[in-house]
């Protein structure tokens, strides 16, 4: 019978070892993901935005998200969603301060902001997802969603530090729901249809460095000055003569969790805009170091589980053993078979059958 003792002293051992694996592992962070040189984005400034919400509208239509019921104080509406759901992949939202009559200033100011994917560089999404439904494009960097992948676990809901992507709960085969950058609209020259239809280039489409490269030049110049500004995709041929406003400091996507493909310009501070403040280090990195730690911890308490049967069963035997009954004496042998007589010849055919 294994004892008290003994048990105690393999449940030390085991607690040892795994601690041990889990302190000598590789605590450090991973490397960073750098962004793919030809990833694509958007760039969304918030001073060109005139809240008209076309992008809401041509985001549903070109992603065949149905409409949906809006509930609000002063009474229901239908399809002004005031958040991303599972039929909503991109909504504008509104901040408003007093009178909210100065556009894109904080006292008695109002101002719009863009909820959608970020398209992160080293996405908390695709680090979480146990069967990589959740996939970022080496080239583009786009993050993708698989259905058929997709176990409906939402551990990516859980991960994403930006709260997008949404399970539809309320759907007799629910899914993941995310913007994917409008992607299949690309093989016949469309882009994302929130910039294509987006009337100011609030909402501007191109690769990433292009964007940052605007983003710079639009900072570089004084509120007041006139400039064109790039209308659908940044270096097309549509565009239109604006002023510039001030902008706040911050480019929201720049560094949040190690970059976005998504970049945010604004007037107005990014916190009265609900934009969750971030460290600059993506999770994705320490995450699945953590994870990778535990799963190499979880090996010395198998091996010690197996260790530990083995001694079980080792003490149990000799036990077992003694439990059995004596073995049964030998039996006598079988006496000797009589002998076959069948095919002796019967009285007179002895004697040659003669009557
Ligand atoms: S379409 Fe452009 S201007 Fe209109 S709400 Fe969307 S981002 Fe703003
Ligand atoms: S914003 Fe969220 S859903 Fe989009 S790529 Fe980043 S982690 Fe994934
Ligand atoms: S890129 Fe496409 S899916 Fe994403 S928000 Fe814009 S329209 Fe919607």
């Amino acid at each position: 019978m294994l004892t008290r003792r003994e048990m105690l002293k393999g449940a030390a051992f085991s607690a040892a070892g795994a601690a041990a694996i889990t302190v000598t592992g590789d605590a450090e962070a991973r490397e960073a993901r750098p962004m793919p040189e030809e990833a694509l984005g958007l760039l969304f400034d918030g001073t060109l935005c005139i809240g008209c919400r076309a992008c809401i509208a041509a985001c549903k239509d070109v992603n065949g998200m149905p409409a949906e019921r809006t509930k609000l104080e002063i009474g229901n509406y239908w399809d002004a969603p005031l958040d991303i759901s599972g039929k909503t992949l991109n909504v504008i939202k509104c901040y408003r301060d007093g009178a909210g009559t100065h556009k894109d200033e904080v006292k008695d100011g109002f101002a719009f902001t863009k909820t959608s994917c970020m398209h992160c560089v080293d996405p908390s999404c695709v680090s979480a997802c146990p069967v990589s439904a959740m996939t970022k494009d080496p080239v583009t960097g786009i993050v993708h969603y698989s259905l058929e992948a997709c176990i409906g676990c939402r551990y990516c809901v859980e991960a994403c530090p930006f709260g997008v992507p949404r399970f539809t709960y309320d759907t007799p085969f629910p899914k993941i729901s995310k913007c994917q950058l409008c992607e299949p609209r690309y093989a016949d020259g469309h882009f994302s249809a929130c910039a294509e239809v987006c009337p100011t280039g609030a909402t501007l489409f191109g690769k990433t460095k292009d964007l940052k490269v605007e983003v710079a030049r639009r900072k570089a110049l004084k509120p007041g000055d006139k400039t064109e500004f790039p209308r659908g995709r940044i270096g097309g041929t549509d565009s239109y003569l604006g002023v510039i406003k001030k902008y706040v400091e911050h480019v929201y996507g720049e560094k949040e969790i190690g970059g976005t493909q998504v970049l945010h310009l604004s007037g107005v501070p990014f916190d009265l805009l609900n934009k969750p403040a971030l460290p600059d280090v993506a999770p994705a990195r320490t995450s699945e170091t953590i994870q990778h730690a535990i799963y190499r911890g979880l090996i010395a308490p198998l091996a010690f589980l197996g260790g530990l049967v083995a001694l079980a069963y080792r003490h149990m035997r000799p036990e077992a053993e003694a439990a059995k009954p004596p073995p049964a004496p030998p039996a006598p042998p079988a006496p000797p078979a009589p002998p076959d007589r069948r095919d002796e010849p019967e009285g007179d055919e002895k004697d040659g059958g003669v009557p």
